[in-house]
């Protein structure tokens, strides 16, 4: 991992070491030795997480925490407080002042690098799902709601004797809810059935292996996603190390703080309702690039994708494909006489008549402006073409109620519709779609509201 990191301390050893450190692992360093200093080059080179002493003269690591946590352009830096061991007050008040994390004196190497490593990855994350909202014109807008951010996260947490778990609760109380499962294998079974957003195990276990149980919550397709956070002894460093490759994605060591746990806590399950929303995000926008807008229906572009995968199938595997290609009847009379919007609503409901006479597995597509497209996969031309004619009658035969409550409109509406499938074996999808097409043109001029089959 690459990262821009800005240490600030007013001790140059202590600035050098920390630099040394993180430019082995060869992240990016920058330093700052007060705190005006440390708020200037927050500014200027926008790093992707600062570690802050709280001990500096001047401005001290609070007063510039709160400075860049209460700046919207710099609010979602995360700052991870260095504080001396002996002081466990301030820990309170840089969670008071908005960080993120915290490292004691002296900072130990894995205590680092995991930290860093946690939330660049947050930051990361939060920085594509910013980048996104720009793109699609919502720059601007909190990337989670208020109420996303605020809502209570849902934690599992497992462990085969209760005392670790009163002192979490203890913890994380007020925050969020927390529900506990004794037996490892039963906490399997548990996932599947919450949607939990923050694992947590503890790695001491009588009954059961901490380590086989993160790695199997990483396989299961139920909580891949889900970040762990374990609970481990401080000489436990082996294991620790493995359990981070295994993809656990933070820790707390024994005896646990209650301000470490829940400045952790927040951490992860932030990351993972980040990792949702952006989730969603690239599924919605593909949704948008295969929908018609104004029908729901699928566009051209999906039409041409899994047609040609249909006609693939039945050169390859001798999967029968036929499709019909729809148009209305004297369309533009609609329009003229009603005005567009009346013609929209036309569109809309033969949409909603298509897709409610066909199986769930046909494909209804919009692929221009009053012309249709049904891709209708294991079907020979014969079928096809009774599909078509349950079409045409559902479409003729019912009027169309178009209007508004004020103003009712109903209106008789005919489609054409021709019909070409998968007959010869040089077929491909425009082959078809050019035969569909000759048979629609025949059914227009035969008069309208009629099905022609275009043998090939
Ligand atoms: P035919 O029976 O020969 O198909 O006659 P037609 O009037 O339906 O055919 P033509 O292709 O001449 O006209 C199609 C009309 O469809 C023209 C256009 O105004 C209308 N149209 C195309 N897209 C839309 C749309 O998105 N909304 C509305 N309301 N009308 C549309
Ligand atoms: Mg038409
Ligand atoms: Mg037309």
């Amino acid at each position: 991992m690459s990262a821009r990191v800005l240490v600030v301390d007013d001790i140059l050893a202590n600035v050098r070491l920390l630099e040394a450190k993180l430019q082995s692992e060869y992240f990016e360093v920058a330093t700052a030795m007060n705190g005006i200093d440390a708020l200037e080059k927050v500014q200027r080179i926008k790093p992707d997480i600062v570690l802050l002493d709280v001990m500096m003269p001047g401005m001290d690591g609070l007063e510039v925490c709160r400075r860049i946590k209460s700046n919207p352009e710099t609010q979602h830096i995360p700052v991870i407080m260095v504080t001396a061991l002996d002081q466990p007050e301030d820990k309170v008040r840089g969670l008071e002042a908005g960080a993120d994390d915290f490292l004691t004196k002296p900072v130990n190497d894995i205590a680092l690098f995991s930290r860093v490593k946690s939330l660049v990855r947050l930051k990361m994350l939060m920085d594509e799902l910013l980048a996104r909202g720009a793109s699609e014109g919502m720059g601007g807008r909190p990337l989670l709601s208020e109420e996303e951010e605020k809502r209570p996260g849902r934690i599992l947490f497992v462990d085969d004797r209760e005392r670790l778990y009163g002192r979490v609760k203890a913890a994380l109380e007020g925050h969020h809810h927390l529900d506990f499962v004794n037996d490892p294998l039963k906490a399997l079974e548990e996932v599947e059935r919450h949607d939990y957003e923050l694992i947590m195990v503890n790695m001491d276990m009588e009954s059961y292996d901490g380590l086989r149980l993160c790695s199997q919550f990483r396989s299961l397709e139920a909580t891949r996603q889900v970040p762990i956070l374990i609970i481990i002894d401080p000489d436990d460093t082996a294991r620790l190390a493995k359990a981070l490759e295994l993809g656990v994605n933070d820790y707390l060591m024994r005896p646990i703080d209650p301000q470490e746990t829940l400045a952790r806590v927040n951490t992860q399950i932030r990351r993972s309702r980040y990792t949702r929303k952006l989730r969603e995000n690239v599924r919605r926008s593909i949704a948008l690039s295969v929908t018609d807008p104004l029908t729901g229906l699928y566009n051209r572009r999906y039409m041409t994708t899994h047609g040609e995968a249909l006609v693939d199938e039945a050169a390859n595997r001798g999967k029968a494909f036929s499709l019909l290609m729809l148009d209305l009847d004297h369309f533009k009379r609609i329009n003229d006489e009603y005005g567009h919007d009346v013609g929209d609503r036309v569109l809309q409901e033969l949409a909603r008549r298509l897709k409610a006479h066909v199986r769930r597995l046909d494909i209804v597509c919009r692929i221009g402006g009053e012309e249709f497209v049904v891709l209708l996969p294991g079907t020979p031309v014969d079928i096809a073409q009774r599909v078509a004619e349950r079409l045409r009658i559902a479409i003729a035969e019912e009027p169309f109620q178009v209007g508004t409550p004020e103003e009712p409109l109903s209106l008789n509406v005919t489609t054409s519709i021709g019909v070409a499938g998968f007959e010869r074996s040089d077929d491909t999808l425009e082959s078809i779609l050019k035969r569909a097409d000759e048979a629609l043109y025949e059914a227009k001029n035969a008069g309208r509201n009629r099905v022609v089959l275009h043998a090939a």
